[in-house]
Formats: C-alpha cells, sequence, structure tokens
C-alpha cells in the first residue's frame, strides 16, 4: 500500500469540522485538539467548518455555541468558518461530474426494503417497474480501497462487499456527509484530516469520490474515540456532558492526558495559554494510542 508522503511544514493546513448537533462535549474537544495540535505544531494552519448539511440534526445556536467554546479554549482559526449549507452548488457540482462520468444512478429502495447495514445493488441495473427514485447512489468496485493511518495503520475495504453503492444524495434531497467533506476538503486545500476514529470507515468512501473526481488524497490521522468498558463510544446519548467552557483549563489538561500528553504537575491551574504552548511544543503523533477505555 503506498505511503502518503506527511506534508511539509510549509504547506500542512488541517481543519475540525463539528456537526452543530449539540455544544461541544468532551469527545469533540478532542478532535478540535487533536488537529489543531498537528496543525499548530508544524505551523500550519488550522480551519474551522460547520457541517450543518443534515438540516434536520441541526440543533439551532449550536454553531456559535461551539466556536464560542473553541474562542474560550483559546483556539484560533486562520481563515473566515465555512457552512455546508452556503455550499450546496459546489456538491451539486460535484454530482453532475460523478453522473456525467456515469458514477451515479437513481435508487428507490427504503431503508426497509435494503434491510441491512451494505447495500446489494438492487437499483443497479435499473429501476424495477413502477418505482421512482428516491435517492442517488455512487457506484463501488470490488477493488480494495486502502490507505495507511498516521495513528490506526494500514486500513483497507472492498467498499462493494463492505459497503456497496453508497448514497450521495439522500430521499430528502439532501446531499449525504460523505460527498459534502471530500468536496470541502479540496476547496479548502485540506493537506491533513485529522478526526475520531469512528469516522475510519468512512475514509473509503471518500478516498474513492476523491478518485472518481480526480481530486488528491489528504493524510489522515484518526484519533482514538473514549469508549466505555463495554466498548461503545462516549456520546451525548451516553450522558457525555458538554465541556465547562466557563474553565476551560482543567477540560484542555484532561483532552491532553487522553491524548497522551499529559501537561506537567505545575501546569495543573495554568492559564490555557501556557497549556498550549507547552503542548505544541510537546506534541508527537506516536505517543497517541489506537484506542482508549475509560471508566464512565
Ligand atoms: N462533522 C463530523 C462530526 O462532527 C466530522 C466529520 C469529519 O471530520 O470529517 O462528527
Amino acid at each position: 500500500m503506498p505511503e502518503t508522503p506527511e506534508p511539509t511544514e510549509a504547506t500542512y493546513r488541517g481543519r475540525f469540522a463539528p456537526s452543530p448537533t449539540g455544544p461541544l462535549h468532551f469527545g469533540s474537544l478532542i478532535a478540535a485538539v487533536g488537529s489543531y495540535l498537528d496543525a499548530r505544531c508544524r505551523g500550519g494552519e488550522w480551519l474551522v467548518r460547520v457541517e450543518d448539511v443534515d438540516e434536520p440534526r441541526n440543533v439551532p445556536g449550536a454553531d456559535r455555541q461551539i466556536l464560542d467554546a473553541l474562542r474560550r479554549f483559546g483556539m484560533e482559526w486562520d481563515q473566515p468558518v465555512i457552512y455546508q449549507s452556503q455550499r450546496i452548488h459546489r456538491y451539486r457540482s460535484a454530482l453532475d461530474s460523478l453522473s456525467d462520468a456515469g458514477w451515479i444512478y437513481p435508487c428507490a429502495c427504503s431503508r426497509k426494503e435494503i434491510g441491512g447495514p451494505v447495500y446489494p445493488g438492487t437499483c443497479r441495473p435499473g429501476l424495477a417497474a413502477g418505482k421512482s427514485p428516491r435517492s442517488l447512489r455512487m457506484r463501488t468496485d470490488e477493488q480494495p480501497i486502502g490507505f495507511r493511518d498516521a495513528i490506526q495503520g494500514p486500513f483497507a475495504q472492498n467498499l462493494e462487499k463492505d459497503v456497496g453503492d453508497f448514497v450521495v444524495r439522500r430521499a430528502d434531497g439532501l446531499f449525504a456527509y460523505q460527498l459534502a467533506v471530500v468536496v470541502d476538503d479540496t476547496d479548502q486545500a485540506v493537506t491533513s484530516v485529522v478526526r475520531g476514529s469512528d469516522l475510519l470507515d468512512s475514509t473509503p468512501r471518500q478516498i474513492h469520490l476523491q478518485r472518481a473526481l480526480n481530486l488528491a488524497t489528504p493524510d489522515y490521522l484518526h484519533l482514538p474515540v473514549a469508549t466505555d468498558p463495554g466498548g461503545c463510544k462516549l456520546s451525548k446519548q451516553s450522558g457525555a456532558a458538554p465541556v465547562d467552557v466557563a474553565h476551560p483549563g482543567p477540560a484542555l489538561n484532561r483532552a491532553l492526558t487522553f491524548l497522551a500528553h499529559p501537561p506537567p504537575e505545575e501546569l495543573a491551574s495554568a492559564p490555557v495559554s501556557e497549556l498550549w504552548d507547552w503542548a505544541i511544543e510537546h506534541w508527537q503523533r506516536r505517543r497517541i494510542p489506537r484506542q482508549l477505555t475509560i471508566a464512565v
């Protein structure tokens, strides 16, 4: 599997891409801190993008709450924040290119008809008589798509077998995350995607789209995601509380400790600017563990 060369300091551009589905919680703070440090320790740029393409999941005001929390943590972005909801024309144009190249077909299946996690390709040969199109799907094939993650190591999927042809425009007319993220990372010239390992298995779909659209593939680093002892991801549903923005120091300390960069004792009650100085100086990708279990 070819290794993606590590981006040089002069070109590094990272990003944090929260969905405005609620306030920043500890899990999203980890992704923000990891992507920020990985950019800053190389003298790179760091951008923020609000991933509000999945309209029904948006919580009004959550975007401002998240941006305000990042500011209170002392995290500064290098370009104006972009919102996916303002970029629908870009997703439409990518979809048109894919469609022109024969990658896309209409699908009439409901979730119930599919009945499982892998789409069996029912509508691939064409819609059955009397069926109306609901979503649009991207063709996959059995060619394995692999990449080397900076922490998780080599990862590959046979998309046809593991995922099936996947939705790029949903039955409700909204563009799917997989397409939006690929278009956005390219338009923002992102060189390094640092995010939670819950998105590891989305990456081959994103690489498949990049190849079909003739776009460059960034370097990927999937951070460990905190799980409970049963292996379940900590999330708002499992009781992950919003981070306390009134006292960012302790939460930043905990996030750094989670990422195996525990600040020294004497910084325990230091202002966040001092924690950042220390963390930027000490950040090393190879210290980060692949996965972590924490008691809840
Ligand atoms: N918007 C996604 C989330 O909040 C992150 C997507 C990404 O980083 O690619 O989980």
